[in-house]
């Protein structure tokens, strides 16, 4: 596997205005923040399990600039290689999921490009809006490869049910860590060595 390290950068913060979904009639309602915070936190367990070094860039839950995730993200990719991957949640009317880079050609579209060769086999049945380019400033300054992800429309009522279920929060880590591993070239060879269960010492002295 490549040396890299994986920066995860969750979006907005606990006070951010609007990045939340209506308050539906079952009493449910979405808040970005926390979503994004729960989804990177799965990601980085899973990363951690498979031996890939994850550092969370944002683990405050105030917002922080987007300038200052810049910033972080490129103190630690000066010390040792990095990617980043900032995850959001979508809104404005839709369905599906869909990845964002910088209008520039570089390393980062090659990043997107994983996640888009391993989205249909973890979601057969969501819709791939596939890659789109803009120069958010987060992603614009960061130096490492850098892709921002939408995932899913928290303001569409069906689709933001669902994306309160296990099953969501799962494929949507599932699909980051896929496609990490594919960018990384990671293979089985490079899962860390779980000691065995120790057997449990008795002293026998009764
Ligand atoms: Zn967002």
């Amino acid at each position: 596997m490549k040396n890299i390290t994986v920066l995860l950068d969750n979006g907005h913060g606990k006070e951010t205005a609007g990045k939340r979904s209506p308050l539906w009639s079952d009493g449910t309602q979405l808040f970005e923040w926390q979503f994004n915070r729960i989804v990177a936190t799965e990601i980085e367990r899973r990363l951690n399990e498979l031996g890939i070094k994850c550092i969370r860039i944002v683990p405050e839950d105030r917002d922080i600039s987007l300038s200052e995730r810049a910033i972080r993200a490129n103190k630690y990719h000066a010390q040792s290689p990095c990617i980043m991957i900032s995850v959001h949640a979508n809104a404005g009317g839709g369905h599906g999921w869909e990845v964002w880079t910088t209008t520039r050609k570089n390393k980062s579209d090659e990043l997107a490009r994983c996640f888009l060769d391993v989205f249909p086999k973890i979601f057969p049945d969501k819709k791939l809006r596939g890659a789109k380019e803009k120069n958010f400033t987060v992603i614009d300054k960061t130096n490492c490869p850098c892709c921002l992800t939408e995932n899913f429309f928290f303001d569409s009522e069906d689709e933001c049910h669902w994306m309160m279920t296990d099953d969501a929060i799962n494929r949507i880590s599932e699909l980051h860590v896929e496609a990490i591993k594919k960018y990384l070239e990671w293979t089985e060879e490079d899962r860390p060595i779980v000691a065995e269960n120790v057997v449990e010492h008795k002293c026998n002295l009764v």
